[in-house]
């Protein structure tokens, strides 16, 4: 364990699992309070048993706390994590587990944690068979779960993956498509301001992107959880995007990146599409900008983040990862009409949740981009608020 961070690239390479414990269990402080008010009529509708996939971090993260300790949700999650060795760190992901299911366990609350490849078939018969050790568990403690999962969180980011039917490892990249991009970003730890410059990608780095990123993957899950019986009759999934303002189009939602994204969302109507005539529905979730371990990487998105907080926090409308999903819970998926019938979830024109409405208000982006077009070497600090943005990247790998 060390309490000094080695970051090399916007990468940070170690974690300190005290601080990612903390910072857990800061997490879990906010959902108990934002849904305090909420105890006595969080029943009829409300999740019984959750599978978060992409647990460990982030949004996924804040997904599960959010469910465990928001609404008493049994929780079965799935991630991708290293343990602490003789001469490294564990990855933070791996502390913020241990936090959650020691957290979950004291407050009385079925918690399981699946360390493996979500891309695997295995991985997916393994939470099938934690559907019932999840049932199992929380009948001996003397609740009453059934073995089928009503809420499938999909939050994963992951560079490669392997095709489970062909056996071939495809890898992610973030590019533009079409033109070569350049675009400023900043270094976290010197704060000095660098042009990127990044070759269009080709037709191979493509596809290899939107099968890493896009939805084949999800859609593989529902099928394989739905035939084997593992899914409620009235089951609610939602997979996670972003789209962001004009000015990181070029890189974010016109590259590889958000083909993967129109590909996600290609895969929450073909689910939609096979559930016609059941209570089980598929959405697409938009949600705004934060700092974790795979935006902090995006050419653009750091100076785009740190102009956008300051923005957001002058507003008093700042949020994280943990302000998002107790939103995406109790103002979008449950709201009273919501929690029973799934029509009645609020969702724009394209038939996906909103959780950027406060980022994309005009007045925001209009200021981010004045911000943005303002910034240089000299005023970075004071125009942008750099400083929350390292604080997050720090804290997200226990250093705060
Ligand atoms: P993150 O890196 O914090 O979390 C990724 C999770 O995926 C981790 O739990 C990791 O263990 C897991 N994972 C990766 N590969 C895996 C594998 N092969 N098997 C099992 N688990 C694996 O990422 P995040 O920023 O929270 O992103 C989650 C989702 O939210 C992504 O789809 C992302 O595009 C979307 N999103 C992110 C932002 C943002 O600003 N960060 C904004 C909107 C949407």
């Amino acid at each position: 364990m060390t309490d000094k961070p080695m970051i090399r690239g916007n990468i940070c390479l170690n974690s300190n699992g005290e601080g990612c414990k903390a910072a857990v269990r800061q997490q879990i402080a906010l959902v108990k309070t934002a849904f305090a008010g909420d105890a006595a009529d969080a029943g009829e509708g409300r999740p019984r048993l959750a599978l978060i996939i992409g647990c460990s971090t982030g949004y996924g993260l804040a997904s599960r706390i959010a469910a465990g300790f928001g609404y008493g949700t049994a929780t079965v999650g799935v991630s991708f994590e290293k343990a602490p060795t003789e001469s490294r760190s564990g990855t933070p992901g791996f502390y913020n587990n241990e936090e959650y299911d020691d957290r979950a366990r004291e407050a009385g609350l079925v918690s399981i944690t699946l360390d493996g490849d979500a891309f695997s078939d295995e991985m997916k018969t393994r939470v099938i068979a934690a559907a019932k050790d999840a049932a199992t568990a929380a009948a001996k403690a003397g609740g009453k779960v059934a073995p089928q999962y009503d809420l499938v969180i999909y939050s994963l980011a992951s560079p490669v993956r392997t095709d489970p039917v062909t056996g071939v490892m495809y890898r992610s990249v973030i590019k533009p498509i079409g033109k070569p991009f350049s675009g400023r970003t900043f270094d976290l730890v010197s704060g000095a301001i660098s042009e990127v410059a990044v070759q269009p990608a080709t037709d191979d780095e493509i596809a290899a992107t939107v099968k890493v990123m896009g939805g084949e993957d999800w859609e593989r899950w529902m099928d394989m959880l739905d035939n084997a019986g593992a899914l409620a009759d009235n089951a609610r999934t939602a997979a996670y995007t972003y789209i962001g303002p004009a000015s990181s189009w070029d890189i974010y939602r016109n590259g590889t990146i958000g083909r993967a994204k129109e590909d996600l969302e290609r895969a929450a109507f073909a689910i939609n599409r096979k559930w016609v005539g059941t209570g089980k529905r598929a959405w697409v979730s938009v949600n705004k900008a934060v700092v974790t371990r795979a935006s902090a990487v995006i050419p653009v998105i750091p100076l785009y983040i740190s102009a956008l907080f300051k923005v957001m926090k002058a507003r008093g409308i700042h949020e994280g990862c943990i302000e998002q999903i107790i939103r995406l819970y109790r103002d979008r998926l449950w709201t009273a009409d919501a929690a029973l019938d799934s029509a009645k979830v609020p969702v724009d024109t394209e038939g996906r949740i909103r959780l950027d409405d406060l980022e994309m208000r005009d007045d925001v982006q209009r200021e981010t981009d004045a911000a943005l077009l303002r910034i240089t070497q000299d005023n970075l600090e004071t125009e942008a608020d750099v400083a929350g943005f390292r604080h997050d990247f720090l804290e997200a790998h226990g250093f705060v």
